[in-house]
């Protein structure tokens, strides 16, 4: 175990902005309907909130105004992200790690969980069998643990980017890992990744001090809190949060991700591209006595919550949630989700009926296969999308706000999803969802507006169908 972080190499914005005697000042105050009408409306501008504006939404309790909540999320969510989910999978690569986070099945006390890093010819396989369901985008996830240097890392992205099974490629591999210091950011940059992810986990100091021992190198706060500061500064400006809800007050943790937010964009220029919120699940050996259970009430709470505070970052809602709730959630304000996901170690290709407990960080929710997901979603009226264009038209970080900010989105996004769709339909479909997703095609083209942009977006549909053309992109 190490705790030899050299604190030189904070970002220059290294502090700690996470104010908890606000956070609870804040959270303390009494619910003024005119307030949260105010900042509903100042959201359905796409301005981003500030942390005591997002402190008025989340304590909210009349119903009336819980449900405008609820009606200002779906309507940001559709003003800005239209109707398409995108879509990835989780491939883990190592089980090894030397912290002792108390939530995880991975953490070095642990003896019950198979350790096992994939040799280059399993990851090999791995992305084989995620390419024959039609995978495009996957976050490879790491344990933390000197085996997974940057270098290893970046070895492995390349090795992913250069698999191919028939017309399948993977065109953007994100990774989730410890945080590294700017030499690493860059080592792993230089390999492609698109984005880097890392979780908090809590905002609150004294729960994060009793969940991670102080020993561990996950210990220090500070060094994760300014992990995304440190990724963009090195040049990885695609940066994803997320807090692990039901380790603390769920508001509390909203609040923290909106700070945080905040913080990159006011001092790097630059918000992050993903906020994720899982909720904590069981997994082997792990005991929490949790006094902050988050229920399905409150998670749907956080997700409109999140929506109307970051109009512009997207959201994930990943498969430890079960379908049923994942199917509610979608509407306020969900944007990606994994599908198809096993988290197992070599889960992919070598797919059990059931989940094998002893080589998994947590147990999923939602075991479905991606097709019948994809069909899913195309029953519910959504786009299903595999879209990378602008992490490969170079459209990260600032340049993608400045995309994204003045309303692009619908024009490259809608056009991109549906060349996708139409790609996993003629490769990977099974007849029933090449049916439905057909017809969700045209209906989509029927309210296209007229013009050149529609006219390519036919052309190349048709290439794709006919053709056999692929990554079409805008
Ligand atoms: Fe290791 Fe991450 Fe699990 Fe903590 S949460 S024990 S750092 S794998
Ligand atoms: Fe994402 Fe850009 Fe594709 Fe839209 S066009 S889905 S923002 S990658």
């Amino acid at each position: 175990m190490t705790t030899a972080i050299d604190r030189r190499t904070l970002s220059a914005s290294g502090f700690c902005f996470i104010e908890e005697e606000r956070f609870a000042e804040y959270l303390g105050r009494k619910s003024d309907p005119g307030a949260v009408r105010d900042i509903i409306a100042k959201s359905l501008a796409k301005a981003p909130l500030e942390p005591d504006e997002t402190a008025v939404l989340l304590r909210a309790d009349d119903p009336d105004l819980v449900a405008e909540i609820y009606a200002a999320a779906r309507q940001l969510k559709r003003d800005v992200y239209g109707n398409r989910i995108v879509l990835f999978a989780p491939l883990y690569v190592g089980s090894h790690c030397r912290n002792d986070c108390l939530y995880c099945a991975f953490r070095i006390s642990n003896q019950e969980v198979v350790r096992h890093t994939l040799g280059p010819d399993e990851l090999t396989a791995q992305v084989e069998s995620l390419l024959r369901h039609g995978h495009k985008r996957l976050i490879l996830v790491f344990g933390e643990h000197p085996a997974y240097s940057p270098e290893f890392i970046a070895n492995c992205v390349e090795r992913v980017y250069a698999v191919r099974v028939e017309r399948g490629e993977i065109r953007r591999v994100n990774i989730n890992a410890a945080p590294l210091d700017q030499a690493g950011f860059r080592v792993v940059k230089a390999a492609g990744i698109g984005t880097y992810q890392v979780f908090q986990e809590t905002y609150h100091r004294g729960t994060y001090a009793a969940m991670h021992p102080r020993e561990t190198s996950k210990g220090d706060y500070l060094w994760r809190l300014d992990s995304p500061a440190r990724a963009i500064e090195a040049g990885c400006d695609d940066v994803g949060i997320g807090a692990l809800f039901g380790l603390y007050d769920w508001r509390f943790e909203v609040l923290g991700l909106v700070a945080h937010s905040r913080h990159l964009q006011k001092h790097l220029g630059v918000g992050p591209h993903t906020i994720s919120f899982p909720r904590l699940c069981p997994a082997l050996g792990v005991d929490i006595k949790s006094d902050y259970a988050v229920s399905d009430e409150q998670l749907k709470r956080v997700v409109a919550v999140l929506r109307l505070s970051v109009p512009y970052t997207g959201l994930i809602l990943t498969a430890r949630e079960n379908p049923e709730i994942r199917r509610e959630l979608m509407a306020f304000g969900v944007s990606q989700i994994d599908a198809g996901s096993r988290i197992e170690l070599g889960g992919y290709s070598d797919v059990q009926k059931d989940q094998q407990f002893d080589r998994e960080q947590f147990q999923l929710g939602d075991l479905r296969s991606l097709d019948v997901v994809i069909g899913e979603l195309i029953r519910d009226g959504y786009v299903p999308s595999f879209c990378t264009a602008c992490y490969r038209a170079g459209r990260t970080g600032e340049h993608f706000m400045e995309f994204a900010i003045p309303g692009f989105i619908q024009n490259l996004c809608t056009p991109n999803a549906l060349a996708t769709l139409q790609e996993y339909l003629c490769d990977y479909g099974s007849e029933e969802t090449r049916k439905a997703g057909a017809k969700r095609i045209e209906e989509e083209l029927a309210r296209f507006p007229e013009g050149a942009r529609k006219q390519e977006l036919v052309d190349r549909l048709r290439r794709i169908r006919e053709t056999g053309s692929r990554d079409l992109y805008f």
